[in-house]
C-alpha cells in the first residue's frame, strides 16, 4: 500500500470510478478485463490499456523483441479474457536514454510478430522521451453483442476450470532475477506468455464469467468472486501446477502472477464438453459467499498474499 494514498491499487480504482461515474446502462466500463462498447444489436467493441515500465514489469535490458511480443500479448490477454476477438492497436512509448535505436526496432520486430499472430493492426500511438523506458498499449476487440464473457456473471455450483499452468512465469521470474539455471522453457513463460485468444473461442459458448491471470491466480479469483457476489472452493490437488519446478513453492505460484492463463466458470451442464478441450482444468466449484478457500486433504489452505499490487 502507498503510505501517500491510504488506499491499495484497487482502492485507488474504485475511487477513480466513483469520481467519474455515468449513468448510460448500455456501456460496461471500469471494472472488467475490457470495457464493452455496443455497437448495434449485433456487434460490441472491446477496449483495454496497459502500461509496462522497465525496473517494475520488465528488467532494464531485457530482449527487447521478446519484450514487443509481451507488450502486446498481455493487452491481447484481456481481450481473451472477455472471449472476444482482438483487431486494433495503438502503441505509446516513451523512449530513454538506456535504449538505442536497434533496441526499439528489435522491439517493434518482436510487437509485429504477435500482430501477425493474432491479425492485429497498429492504428497509432505517441511518442515521447522521458526518464525511464515506459510502453503504454491499447487494444480494441469485437465481438457478437452480448457474447463478451464478464467478471460479474459466476453463479453458485458453477464449475470453474483454468487453461494451461498455474505458476511458470513466476518460476521463470525467480529463475532470472536469481540467475538459478533452469530449462529454457520455463523462463520463456515468463518472458513470452501466450495470450488464451484459442481457448477463450472455444470456451465463448460455455463460459459464465472469466478473467485472465495478470496479478496471480488467487486474485484473480477474488475479482471474480467479489464482482460476482459468491465465493470459489478450489481442490489444492487439482491445480495445474508448473511441473518440475522444486524451487518455489506451489502456495507460492498461486499468488505468483502473470500466467496470463484464463480463470472461467460455467454450468456443470457443459462439464463433459468443456472436459474434451485440451489445455484446459476443471479446479473447483462457486459456492455461496465471498472469497476464496483452497482445500487440500479436506482442510483449507492458509493464503497470507493473494496476489501481487502495484501498490
Ligand atoms: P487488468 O489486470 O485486467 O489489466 P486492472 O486491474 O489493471 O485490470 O484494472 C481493473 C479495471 O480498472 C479495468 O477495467 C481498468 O480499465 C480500470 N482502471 C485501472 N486504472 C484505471 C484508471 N486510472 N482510470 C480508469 N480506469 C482504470
Ligand atoms: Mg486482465
Amino acid at each position: 500500500m502507498n503510505p501517500c494514498f491510504g488506499v491499495d491499487e484497487f482502492g485507488l480504482i474504485d475511487i477513480i470510478k466513483k469520481k467519474t461515474a455515468s449513468f448510460n446502462n448500455e456501456i460496461y466500463g471500469i471494472g472488467d478485463d475490457c470495457a464493452i462498447i455496443p455497437i448495434d444489436d449485433k456487434k460490441e467493441i472491446l477496449v483495454t490499456t496497459d502500461t509496462l515500465i522497465e525496473g517494475v514489469h520488465f528488467f532494464k535490458n531485457s530482449n527487447p523483441y521478446y519484450l514487443g511480443r509481451k507488450s502486446l500479448s498481455v493487452n491481447i490477454s484481456d481481450v481473451a479474457a472477455m472471449a472476444a476477438k482482438p483487431k486494433w492497436a495503438f502503441l505509446a512509448l516513451t523512449v530513454s536514454d538506456s535504449i538505442d535505436l536497434a533496441y526499439i526496432k528489435e522491439f517493434m520486430d518482436g510487437f509485429k510478430s504477435v500482430m501477425d499472430d493474432f491479425g492485429v493492426l497498429l492504428l497509432g500511438g505517441d511518442t515521447t522521451k522521458g526518464n525511464i523506458f515506459s510502453i503504454t498499449i491499447t487494444v480494441i476487440g469485437e465481438n457478437k453483442r452480448y457474447r463478451s464473457v464478464k467478471r460479474n456473471s459466476a453463479k453458485v455450483n458453477n464449475d470453474i476450470y483454468v487453461t494451461g499452468n498455474i505458476g511458470c512465469s513466476y518460476a521463470g521470474f525467480i529463475a532470472i532475477k536469481d540467475d538459478i539455471k533452469i530449462n529454457e522453457q520455463l523462463k520463456m513463460a515468463h518472458i513470452n506468455p501466450t495470450a488464451r485468444i484459442k481457448e477463450a473461442m472455444l470456451v465463448q459458448a460455455y463460459a459464465a464469467s472469466m478473467i485472465d491471470i495478470s496479478d496471480g491466480f488467487i486474485q484473480d479469483c477474488l475479482h471474480i468472486c467479489n464482482q460476482s457476489g459468491v465465493g470459489f472452493r478450489i481442490d489444492f490437488d487439482k491445480i495445474p501446477f508448473c511441473p518440475d519446478v522444486n524451487f518455489v513453492d506451489r502456495v507460492e505460484m498461486l499468488s505468483g502472477g502473470e500466467d496470463y492463463e484464463l480463470i472461467f466458470t460455467a454450468d456443470k451442464k457443459y462439464r463433459s464438453i468443456l472436459n474434451k478441450i485440451e489445455n484446459i482444468t476443471m479446479v473447483g466449484s462457486v459456492i455461496e459467499g465471498n472469497g476464496v478457500e483452497i482445500l487440500k486433504d479436506n482442510k483449507r489452505i492458509d493464503i497470507a498474499n493473494t496476489g501481487y499490487k502495484h501498490f
